[in-house]
């Protein structure tokens, strides 16, 4: 009898407890589905970020003053390209906010940049760049001596590249993709491009939220921008991952497009020219329109 009574009060107590995460779990759905509901995710803030700058008077430490092309400046054409692009937002965009990381001539520094774009809360950040290519290794045969050879050594200006590249943040290269892509980088991006440090623990917590919230969105942006690039008839090098700082310390799916090769005559007088910025414009533009729509239909209940 005594048993009786103590088997039923703790097969209660066992029934009691076995419903309690179940009942709380429902409970916990039915309200985020609720809070969706009401508020269904909208973009309302896109992080414009033209690369580059002037070094500002009488600051220190590091700045980047871009690459060069024969007659202009990637800093000029990643601020002119951006001041275009932020007006376009606002223009076409309903309700969304474009906030530039640099409005002026003067460089600001990529964690400052990255900082501008968590305190406005931005909801994407497009980094703008020009890419280059640096001098290439000759050998010229120039005659010969005794029956052999002779050849001359030089450096000379690569022109060949084209087109545009997208850049989306990746942390996984080995110790000979690092020093290879070290080698290829232009001058003066070194600063933001780099493998976190496994030692700092802030530096690995960015990178592993990277990968765990924004890695497939920024890859999606980009493969929406190859495809605005292609209907405009550029030729696109394609989508690559990068350690750029920038794009992983700002708290949001981001993307860096290399807009052209300003070292190559084409690319260099397109990028310069009204109907080449507009057209680039564009482009991005009609890739942030349909992310912006796939994802706000996609949190809609
Ligand atoms: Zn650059």
């Amino acid at each position: 009898m005594k048993n009786k009574a103590l088997k039923r009060l703790i097969c209660g107590l066992l029934l009691v407890w076995a419903s309690l995460p179940f009942s709380s779990f429902a409970l916990s759905i039915s309200s985020q589905k609720d809070t969706v509901a009401d508020s269904g995710y909208k973009i309302k803030t896109i992080i414009v970020d033209p690369g580059h700058g002037v070094r500002p008077e009488g600051a220190v430490g590091h700045f980047s003053p871009g690459a060069p092309g024969s007659y202009s400046f990637e800093r000029n054409v990643t601020l002119a390209i951006g001041l275009k692009l932020q007006l376009a937002i606002e223009k076409q965009m309903d309700g969304v906010k474009a906030v530039l990381t640099r409005s002026t001539e003067e460089d600001v520094a990529w964690q400052k940049r990255a900082d501008i774009a968590n305190a406005n809360k931005g909801d994407l950040f497009i980094s703008l760049h020009c890419n280059s290519l640096g001098d290439k290794h000759i050998r010229e045969l120039v005659g010969h001596k005794h029956h052999k050879p002779v050849y001359r050594y030089a450096d000379v200006p690569d022109r060949s590249g084209r087109g545009v590249l997208i850049l989306v943040y990746g942390s996984w290269r080995t110790k000979e993709e690092e020093k290879a892509i070290k080698e290829n980088l232009v001058e003066g991006d070194e600063e933001m491009n780099s493998n976190p440090d496994p030692n700092d623990p802030a530096e690995m917590i960015l990178m592993s939220e990277y990968k765990r919230k924004y890695r497939k969105q920024s890859i999606h942006l980009a493969q929406l921008l190859v495809s605005e690039f292609t209907a405009d008839g550029r030729r696109i090098e394609g989508i690559r991952e990068q350690g750029v700082l920038v794009l992983c310390h700002s708290a949001m799916p981001a993307v860096l497009i290399e807009t052209g090769y300003i070292n190559n005559p084409d690319d260099e007088a397109y990028l310069n020219s009204e109907k080449g910025q507009d057209e680039i414009v564009a482009s991005i533009i009609r890739a942030l329109k349909s992310y912006k729509n796939e994802v706000e239909s996609a949190s809609q209940p």
